[in-house]
């Protein structure tokens, strides 16, 4: 994916993970994700820049999801991993 920042953070965002996938995946306009540094959620733009996005404003699969993907990186993070 093309190199942006996090709009929350400022953290460089160069790469994408998938959870249950571990083929590196291509971000798509509308796709939404977590900052592996401040854990905020976000959306894909068709400028491939990231636009911040409120958690609760998300449909229900997706905010299942996005939780999960916030609960795993907070997990690792107690583990001792660093972004
Ligand atoms: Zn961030």
């Amino acid at each position: 994916m093309p190199k942006t920042t996090c709009p929350r953070c400022g953290a460089e965002v160069d790469a994408a993970v998938a959870l249950r996938n571990p083929v590196a995946p291509t971000p798509k306009v509308g796709d939404l994700g977590v900052c592996l540094r401040c854990e905020g959620p976000m959306e894909v733009q068709a400028d491939g820049t990231l636009k911040a996005i409120d958690l609760h404003t998300v449909a229900d699969d997706p905010f299942r999801l996005l939780v999960i993907a916030i609960l795993s990186i907070r997990a690792r993070k107690r583990e001792g991993w660093t972004p």
